[in-house]
């Protein structure tokens, strides 16, 4: 007997702690992970690609996505709006599939509420003074951005414990390897097998 169905995985953590960079190096080292493509009203930033990074929608159009049902779970965030959409999280669970869902802490509790098979992972970053620095480092966004998403951390951060999961991001290696043990983890969960004499 095996489990074919994957893993639904919450990464959050405060902008810049480094989720992106993470989760790429997770999917190098086993090839069973799907990121779930979000839908966003912000502007694409230069190098990224509408249906790669996000579906980059107006907000008319995310209303209507809204009024449709078709996310799973969405949040706005540093006045813009970010939703999962549900239809390909599911079709990727029941193919084996595990799904990442990088994602911000209103809608991460969001999907702890509605999918109790989630495992939840907060990312942090070792200090706020080396958030600040990758932040700035990473160049994508301008000064007052940047503040605003500092401030937003500091308020993230008082909720890492409401994860079954908290990863440092120190060392991108360690906290990968970390990420890629507690998928592996949560694969093995006793709640994917049926009841009793039927388990084998
Ligand atoms: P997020 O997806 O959480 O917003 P990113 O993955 O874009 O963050 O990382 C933000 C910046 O920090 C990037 O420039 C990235 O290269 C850098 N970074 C990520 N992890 C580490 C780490 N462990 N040590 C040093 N720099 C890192
Ligand atoms: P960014 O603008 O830096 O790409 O993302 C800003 C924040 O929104 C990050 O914390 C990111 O994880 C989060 N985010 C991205 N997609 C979604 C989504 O579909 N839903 C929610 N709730 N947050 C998202």
């Amino acid at each position: 007997m095996t489990n074919k169905k994957g893993v639904l995985v919450i990464v959050s953590g405060p902008a810049g702690t480094g989720k992106g960079t993470v989760i790429g190096r997770v999917g190098e080292l086993r090839g069973d992970l799907r990121y779930s493509v979000s839908a966003t009203t912000r502007a694409p930033r230069p190098g990224e690609t509408d249906g790669v990074n996000y579906y980059f929608k107006t907000r008319e159009e995310f209303e209507t996505m809204i009024g449709a049902g078709a996310f799973l779970e969405y949040a706005e965030y540093v006045g813009n709006l970010y939703g999962t959409p549900a239809g390909p999280v599911d079709e990727s669970l029941s193919a084996g599939l595990n799904v990442i869902l990088e994602i911000e802490v209103q809608g991460a509790a969001q999907v702890m509420a509605r999918r109790p098979d989630a495992v939840s992972v907060f990312l942090a970053p070792p200090s706020l003074a080396e958030l600040e620095s990758r932040l700035r480092g990473r160049g994508t966004e301008d000064d007052a951005t940047i503040r605003r998403r500092l401030d937003t951390a500091r308020g993230e951060l008082a909720l890492a414990k409401g994860y079954q999961y908290i990863i440092v991001n120190d060392d991108v290696e360690t906290a990968a390897r970390e990420l890629d043990a507690v998928i592996t983890a949560g694969r093995c969960r006793s709640m994917y097998y049926p009841e009793g004499e039927n388990l084998l």
